[in-house]
């Protein structure tokens, strides 16, 4: 049977492995199994989120709330926008794929980063759009404007923080190259690790209302699958002007969110101490990886986000590495997809991390 040619290119995205599969595959019971492979938090969510789900966990006969009132209510309070600046998808990567479906079609060009999330790629190459990449494994903003002047391309993603590397532009670098791009030009700010880097150092941190008020072609993207312990929930919303956010709504499949992932968003962005004692448990226990790679002469990127890339030497193989790391039970994502002789590693709870620095030196 055929089907559309631009499937041929694709490579399936390979996801951070599951508990479960290692569990089927080495025979290793899931409370000796660490995963620190999709930078979920290790903490989960709080209480109170687990509390306000398990209280609604009988409705499930009803479709959900299709106007997404309560969450949209909850996200334009605390974003200081309004609701018709939102859109909610199934996880972020949703709304990267409506973005992308309203925008690109064949031949269109879409500019990225080197390196950097892959989902772009993906859905860019669904509709045949033509990616341009840096040549930079951070985002270098002189050379993206550069080959914005060369191609101009229909759209740009900036990821910032990046994923997977953990870099961080500078929020004023990022406004300053806005700045050059033409109105026409849908630019996709993804901050699907924006609370980290907010946290850690305030010149990186990107505010959804101003970047939209001064940009009216800039999408900002938020999740709560990270830094609000709900990835198993797939929620997460694009701010921008209306007129982008009216373009989106038309490729958003009805009830695109479960009654109860909208109910433990809504509740987990009211209980931001708990996020902010995430946050602060994560770059204190990132020092240990800091420390830990400083004395076995392991180069890292300095990181933004909740996760740490470790950029191997030659004499060690990332694939190799991670193969081992796996049959003992400890999960972290190998970075040699990306062309990268890399590692990166979600930055977990104090126990998980010292067992992933016993298992790793033990390869070493
Ligand atoms: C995790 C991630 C997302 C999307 O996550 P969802 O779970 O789909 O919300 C988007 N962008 C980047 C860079 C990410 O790391």
């Amino acid at each position: 049977m055929k089907f559309n040619k631009q499937l041929d290119g694709i490579k399936t995205y390979e996801a951070g492995k599951p508990i479960e599969l290692v569990v089927r595959e080495f025979g290793i019971e899931p409370k000796d199994i660490v995963k620190l492979a999709s930078n979920e938090n290790p903490y989960g969510c709080s209480q109170t989120v687990k509390d306000a789900v398990s209280k609604i966990v009988g409705n499930m006969a009803l479709y959900p709330d299709d106007s997404m009132l309560k969450l949209k209510n909850a996200l334009s309070g605390y974003y200081g926008v309004t609701n018709d600046n939102l859109i909610i998808g199934s996880g972020s990567d949703q709304v990267i794929e409506f973005a992308i479906h309203a925008k690109a079609h064949a031949g269109t060009k879409i500019l990225m980063n080197k390196i950097t999330f892959a989902m772009y790629e993906i859905y860019a190459k669904h509709v045949g759009a033509e990616v341009i990449r840096t040549d930079s494994i951070h985002h270098d903003l002189e050379q993206f404007y550069a080959l914005y002047l060369k191609h101009k391309p229909e759209m740009i993603f900036l990821c910032t923080p990046n994923n997977p590397t953990g870099d961080c532009n500078d929020a004023s670098d990022v406004y300053e190259f806005l700045a050059k791009i033409d109105k026409e030009t849908l630019v996709v700010v993804d901050g699907a690790y924006m609370e980290y880097a907010a946290f850690k150092n305030k010149n990186k941190k990107i505010d959804p209302k101003n970047l939209i008020e001064t940009f009216e072609n800039v999408i900002f993207l938020g999740t709560f699958s990270k830094a609000y312990g709900l990835g198993g929930m797939r929620v997460g919303y694009g701010i921008a002007n209306p007129l982008i956010i009216k373009e989106l709504y038309k490729l958003r499949p009805p009830f695109n969110i479960t009654t109860l992932s909208l109910e433990a968003a809504s509740v987990a962005l009211g209980d931001q101490d708990f996020v902010h004692d995430c946050i602060e448990s994560c770059f204190s226990e990132m020092k240990r990886y800091e420390e830990f790679a400083k004395e076995r002469k392991i180069d890292i990127i300095e990181s933004y986000t909740n996760f740490i890339t470790l950029c191997l030497n030659q004499d060690s193989d990332a694939t190799k590495i991670s193969n081992a790391l796996l049959q003992k039970g400890m999960i972290v994502r190998n970075l040699s997809s990306y062309n990268m002789n890399a590692i990166r590693v979600t930055i977990g709870k104090p126990e998980q991390n010292t067992r992933f620095f016993e298992l790793f030196s033990e390869l070493l």
